[in-house]
């Protein structure tokens, strides 16, 4: 009644480390010679985007008509951008100014709603999606739950402030999700405006514009006066067209939750953006541990829409329940289907919440268990000591630690007690946080316990280089 990951991953021509996170997201633990159970391959198979069907009582086969897309298929879909920087430069203000710009929105006539996301139509014809919730926190809180639905982020400075703590928070968490960024310099418009610090400022930060002989691209805008907005969307576009962003619209829809409430007449309301495939009114879909058909559909502007293509973002009416941002969502063949995920994941959550502490143990055993079963090729660091020299120190000495198997990077090696924000940073990364003569601050060890993240302290360098090389060859033993 088993299949192994291995088998699995060959039936869906998937790779085993993107079966075995999958497997991870369902609370389930296993390496590639391990065997899961049928109902559990079901899900796995459901989520891979195929269709499955139980040959006999155990045994799942896998269809694979127009699931695996083929190339032929693919078609250029438009960017996600997630727009970040420090508070007031102009983040929300720029989405404002952007939003205007879409051709669509003066023909809907409606006043735009706030669905979490929007799209811009250019009088090109191109298109772009925006997601309206600046700042790195939501940004980071759907990596977390496994979602990445940014392709670019734009970073907003204020020309007349400069590089700012979150400026670099946001560059940090760009980086580490591997999200090309496009610097924004904001409020070129005010007298004191010095865009050129700016890019002087980013250097030390490893962001190199063009103008510095680097590759990132930079626009000096004004949310304020509407001014350089065009420039900015062009080098989204370019951005875009060097991402080569594809996706197959002919086959059942898959993306993620963006958003979600409970609305008082309508009832559970989700925003969701598509990612692959098309969504239509009618389609059953499942969204973390909810479900249901969906009754209708609306744009940003409030309006009826039929069906969502990728990269499009709608607001959705008839989940069972709403939904987590980041979540994932999947449209399957029918209710009953759709309840039996629903229910199993259920089960699989209290179950995983039964299990005293298992999220405290979580991150750390599963990683060991990869990099043993040889699917981890990283691992990921994030190193806060008291001065900065430690910092630098121990992050010279851990990434040479790396061997043929299993590379190390450092996320961040910096100076201070660990925050809330390096703990968000390091569950979205998979990674370890290293306190070097520093502690974590109490909502960071909150955090760190609910969301199973691993802090270790040091007060000895070669200790640090000890674990970690333990950790790299997949032997080093939890604390707890
Ligand atoms: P956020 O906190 O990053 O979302 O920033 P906001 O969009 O709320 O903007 C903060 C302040 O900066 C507001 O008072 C805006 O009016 C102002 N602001 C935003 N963009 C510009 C701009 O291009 N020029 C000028 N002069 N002010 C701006």
């Amino acid at each position: 009644e088993t299949i192994t990951v291995q088998e699995l991953a060959n039936r869906m021509a998937a790779r085993v480390p993107d079966v075995v996170k999958s497997l991870m997201k369902l609370g389930v633990m296993a390496t590639a010679t391990q065997s899961i159970d049928a109902d559990t391959a079901e899900i796995v198979v459901e989520e891979f985007g195929h269709k499955s069907k139980r040959v006999s009582e155990g045994d799942v086969e896998i269809g694979l008509e127009g699931v695996v897309d083929a190339d032929a298929d693919m078609r250029t879909r438009p960017p996600v951008v997630t727009i970040m920087g420090h508070v007031d430069h102009g983040k929300t203000s720029l989405l404002d100014a952007l939003r205007s710009t879409s051709v669509a929105a003066g023909e809907a006539g409606g006043i735009t709603q706030h669905i979490g996301a929007y799209q811009v139509t250019l009088p090109s014809g191109e298109r772009m999606t925006f997601i309206d919730t600046p700042g790195h926190e939501a940004f980071t809180a759907m990596r977390a739950r496994g979602a990445q639905v940014t392709d670019i982020v734009v970073l907003v400075v204020a020309a007349d402030d400069g590089v700012m703590p979150q400026t670099i928070e946001a560059i940090r968490h760009a980086k580490a999700a591997n999200v090309p960024i496009i610097v924004a310099i904001n409020k070129i418009d005010r007298p004191d405006a010095n865009p050129t610090r700016v890019r002087s400022e980013l250097l030390q930060y490893d962001i190199a514009v063009e103008e510095m002989g680097g590759e990132t691209q930079d626009v000096e805008v004004s949310a304020l006066k509407r001014e350089g907005l065009d420039r900015l969307q062009e080098a989204i576009l370019l951005q875009a067209e060097i991402l080569d962003l594809k996706a197959n619209p002919d086959r059942s829809a898959e993306g993620a939750v963006i958003e979600s409430r409970l609305d008082r007449g309508r009832g559970p309301v989700a925003t969701i953006l598509v990612q692959k495939g098309t969504l239509k009114q009618g389609d059953i879909v499942v969204a973390g541990t909810e479900q249901g058909r969906v009754r209708a559909m609306l744009d940003e502007h409030g309006k009826p829409v039929t069906s969502a293509g990728p990269s499009v973002p709608v607001e959705i009416l008839g989940m069972s329940g709403v939904p987590s941002a980041g979540e994932a969502f999947v449209v399957v063949e029918d209710e009953g289907r759709a309840r039996e995920i629903a229910e199993f994941r259920q089960r699989r959550l209290r179950e995983t919440n039964a299990v005293a502490g298992a999220a405290a143990r979580g991150t750390l055993d599963q990683m060991l268990a990869r990099i043993q079963a040889g699917e981890q090729k990283e691992v990921a660091l994030l190193i806060k000591a008291d001065v900065q020299g430690s910092a630098e120190a121990i992050q010279a000495l851990v990434t040479k630690l790396g061997n043929d198997e299993v590379r190390v990077r450092v996320l961040l090696a910096a100076v201070g007690q660990i925050t809330e924000s390096d703990v968000q940073l390091a569950k979205a990364s998979d990674a370890i946080v290293v306190g070097f003569n520093v502690r974590a601050n109490a909502q960071a060890r909150a955090l760190s316990n609910r969301d199973g993240v691993d802090i270790r302290y040091f007060s000895i360098i070669y200790q640090v280089a000890d674990d970690i090389e333990k950790l790299v060859k997949g032997k080093l033993a939890p604390v707890h």
